[in-house]
Order: C-alpha cells, then structure tokens, then sequence
C-alpha cells in the first residue's frame, strides 16, 4: 500500500500552528507533549513530533536522528514527570488503518496511574 501523504489540516498540525490550544505538559526544539483531549486512563498523554510525519514508519524512514532521539527522549521525560515512572506505564502508537490511527500526524499515547486492561481488547 502507497505511504498516506501528510494532511496538514489534521488536529495536531493545528496544534503545533497554535490554531486551537492543547493543555501542554512539555515541550522540546522537536516535540510537543499534551493532555488527550478524552482520557482513557488517569494519565493519558500524547507526545508528537514537530515535523510533519504521517506514522512511526514515516517518522523512522525520513526524520533526522536528531528528531529521533529526540522524540524517544521525550517519551522517558514526559513519563517521569507525569510520575507514572516507576509504577509503570504504556506506549501505544496506534499506525494507519489496522492500528485505528484517527489522528494521521505520528502520536505515541503515554497511559498509566492505574494498572491497565488488556494489551489488545476483543475487536469491535
Ligand atoms: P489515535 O486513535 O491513536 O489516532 O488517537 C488520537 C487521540 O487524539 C485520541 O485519543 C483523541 O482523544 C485525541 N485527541 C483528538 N483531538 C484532540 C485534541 N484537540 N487535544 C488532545 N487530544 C486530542
């Protein structure tokens, strides 16, 4: 299947635009880390990167290893200060059509503050 080209009119391009707000929690030269706008966990944060890339397979074929690394430094820097560290948390970044991406600009969910259900629930 063809890559998806980037859709700059998605929620976080208008985001990181400052065209609608987000309740941040961090930000670095290359990411930006928000509040979900509807939690499904009492902590449920998301961490983009500034450049405009669809999904994971976007980000890791064409960003430099500066946004990568930073990217991967935000995620451990946004769960410690969200102090969900040392009980333990989880990474999802749901990618394209099987994976339920609703948003299409690379998104990593940080989840935690309770222990969590199942890693992947019954198919709906
Ligand atoms: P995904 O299904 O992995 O693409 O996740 C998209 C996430 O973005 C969902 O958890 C939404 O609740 C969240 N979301 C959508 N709009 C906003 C917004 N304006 N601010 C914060 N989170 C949002």
């Amino acid at each position: 299947m063809a890559p998806i080209p980037y859709d700059d009119q998605n929620i976080f391009a208008k985001i990181l635009r400052g065209e609608i707000p987000c309740n941040k929690v961090d930000e670095c030269p290359h990411t930006i880390s928000f509040h979900d706008i509807q939690p499904q966990a009492p902590v449920h944060i998301l961490v983009i990167p500034k450049g405009a890339y669809t999904d994971m397979a976007d980000f890791s074929a064409n960003a430099t290893m500066e946004e990568q690394a930073a990217f991967i430094a935000a995620l451990g820097r946004v769960a410690k200060l969200a102090g969900v560290e040392e009980e333990g948390f989880r990474l999802i970044a749901n990618t394209g059509f099987n994976g339920r991406q609703d948003v299409p600009h690379l998104h990593v969910h940080i989840l935690g503050g309770t222990r969590l259900g199942a890693m992947v629930p019954a198919p709906r």
